[in-house]
């Protein structure tokens, strides 16, 4: 489903990714930690291409991200057919990121409408069983400002699903929660995970790993030092520096 070939991402001289390669299996769940600056952000940026990558080839259901090959040579897309390999890839982000002036609902049907030109009655009736699944049918009329943290980013989920997307992506989807609103968000996420859904998921919530993940990747410095089924990484680390790093966060 996602496979990443020695990916290399620079900022001007910074290095941030150096070689990044990463296979996502069809309705598997893979977790990504790591240190502040490893590239975590950056790299599920370039699996959108929100960032355009320096090297290397990212494929999300056999789709080469944001080129055409031919022969040896990659061609860069035009704007209209990245945007069309995007709808495949659902994103949700630190911050939740709704529109203020929509309500849950709008929220959620807005791209259906706007990108996809579904009827407004189609769109409406999609919404609400969304927002159902995610917890918040007695919520559709609500705004952002009249929900918690929690209930908004379950809504920014239930947006992104409207789309669907055949992946999602999570950068630290709970990390901007009070502690008490994370449970909500990851129960939901734990929902899509059991239903199928592919993932890739950027999370200090070591447990989440544990439970759902199917594998577990390590990241350092624009590297993966260390990736693994979780119970192996988590209890039998081989490298130094995910010892390190995991006695910092368990
Ligand atoms: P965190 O855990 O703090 O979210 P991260 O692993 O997600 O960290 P990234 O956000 O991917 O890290 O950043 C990796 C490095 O790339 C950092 O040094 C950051 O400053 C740099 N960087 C990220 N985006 C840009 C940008 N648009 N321009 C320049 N440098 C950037
Ligand atoms: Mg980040």
């Amino acid at each position: 489903m996602v496979r990443a070939e020695n990916v290399h991402k620079s900022f001007g001289h910074l290095e941030v990714l150096k070689g990044i390669d990463l296979l996502v299996r069809a309705g598997e769940v893979s977790v990504v930690i790591g240190p502040s600056g490893s590239g975590k952000s950056t790299f599920l940026r370039c699996v959108n291409h929100l960032e355009k990558i320096n090297a290397g080839r990212i494929f999300v259901n056999g789709d080469l991200i944001g080129y055409r090959q031919r022969g040896d040579k990659l061609h860069e897309l035009r704007e209209k057919e990245v945007a069309e390999q995007r709808r495949a890839i659902g994103m949700v982000f630190q911050r939740f990121n709704l529109f203020p002036h929509m309500t849950a609902m709008g929220n959620v049907m807005e791209a259906p409408c706007r990108v996809k030109r579904e009827p407004k009655a189609r769109a409406r009736e999609r919404a609400v069983a969304l927002l159902e699944r995610v917890g918040l049918g007695d919520k559709v009329d609500s705004y952002p400002a009249q929900l918690s943290g929690g209930q908004q980013q379950r809504v920014a989920i239930a947006r992104a699903l409207a789309m669907q997307p055949k992946l999602m992506l999570f950068d630290e989807p709970t990390s901007a929660l009070d502690p008490e609103l994370v449970g909500e968000v990851l129960d939901v996420m734990k929902d899509l995970a059991r239903d199928g859904m592919t993932m890739i998921v950027v999370t200090h919530e070591i447990g989440f790993a544990r439970e759902v993940g199917d594998s577990l990747i390590f990241m350092d410095g624009g590297v993966v030092v260390e990736s693994g089924h979780p119970r192996e990484v988590l209890t039998a680390p081989k490298q130094e520096r995910t010892k390190a790093f995991l006695a910092k966060v368990l």
